[in-house]
């Protein structure tokens, strides 16, 4: 991709994590510069590919099971990333084909592509809009206004691999709980976040290249995303490592836990 892509708002000189999440897929939509970035990491981290691919594969599978096992209807997914088939839709419309999804995302790049996340069902809907999760209520606002979601409905919110770029200093919980209130009784979080518990010295190293790259992060032990869920039903099988969540009986041979470094749980609102 060059940069005549680039426009007003897309900021090319620096990484992005989107663009090097669409690296570690083996997507097309990043520039030199974030590849540099992702490349860095994957120098320090070669299990980020897997890291990256099961965290998907979590996603595909947590949505299917909210579709089929506890009737959610209706998604907010934060932090979206730029499109990657099968997109959060795709997989829930699949099972429930008047799915409504709303995408929201603060990287202007995944706006430019948004028209991938369009392609809803008849029956179903799903927008994009452009927010940052760190201000919820102008966020919750845009939701509103995109008359996709109903509120008095269950609500799935669905924060993948988005919470490690929110320091403590940015009120995390804060934040989730904020929009975990504005969603009924019924509704349902889905989170998975990277963890530097089963290999600290690389997770040290993976911090360094994002934060010298402007991006802030801050990747979490199990108890600190366990946190996450307090006042959810958590279910089974909990707070695990991503390829560890209801995995697909395929006989795949699975990745190592340091492999994937990601912890994931789905948690109801009772
Ligand atoms: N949820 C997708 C993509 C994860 S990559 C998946 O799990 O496959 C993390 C995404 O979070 C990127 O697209 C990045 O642009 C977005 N993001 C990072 N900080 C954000 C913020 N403050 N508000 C909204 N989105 C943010």
């Amino acid at each position: 991709m060059n940069n005549s892509h680039a426009g007003r708002d897309l900021d090319t000189s620096r990484p992005h994590s989107a663009r090097m999440y669409d690296y570690y897929l083996g997507g097309k939509d990043h520039f030199e510069v974030d590849k540099r970035a992702a490349e860095a990491v994957a120098d320090a981290y070669p299990g980020i590919f897997v890291c990256a691919r099961e965290n998907r594969a979590f996603m595909h599978r947590a949505t299917r099971v909210l579709a089929q096992e506890y009737g959610i209807r209706q998604w907010l997914d934060i932090g979206t990333g730029i499109p990657t088939e099968p997109n959060l839709h795709q997989v829930a419309q699949s099972v429930v084909p008047d799915a409504r999804v709303v995408y929201a995302d603060n990287d202007p790049l995944v706006l430019k592509y948004a028209e991938r996340l369009m392609r809803s069902t008849p029956q179903g809907r799903t927008t994009y809009i452009e927010a940052d999760v760190n201000d919820p209520e102008s966020l919750l606002a845009a939701v509103e206004l995109a008359e996709v979601i109903d509120f008095e409905q269950p609500v799935a919110l669905s924060l993948n691999a988005l919470m490690h770029f929110i320091t403590d200093a940015q009120d995390p919980y804060g934040i989730v709980n904020r929009f975990l209130d504005a969603l009924p009784v019924g509704s349902a979080l889905a989170l998975s976040h990277c963890t530097p518990d089963f290999d600290p010295p690389t997770w040290e190293k993976v911090t360094e290249v994002y934060t010298s790259a402007g991006t802030p992060v801050q990747f979490r032990a199990q108890k600190d995303v366990v946190q996450f869920f307090d006042g959810l039903d958590l279910i089974d099988p909990g707070v695990t490592v991503g390829h560890r969540w209801r995995p697909a009986a395929d006989g795949a041979e699975l990745p190592t836990d340091a492999q994937v470094s990601l912890w994931a749980g789905v948690g109801i609102k009772a």
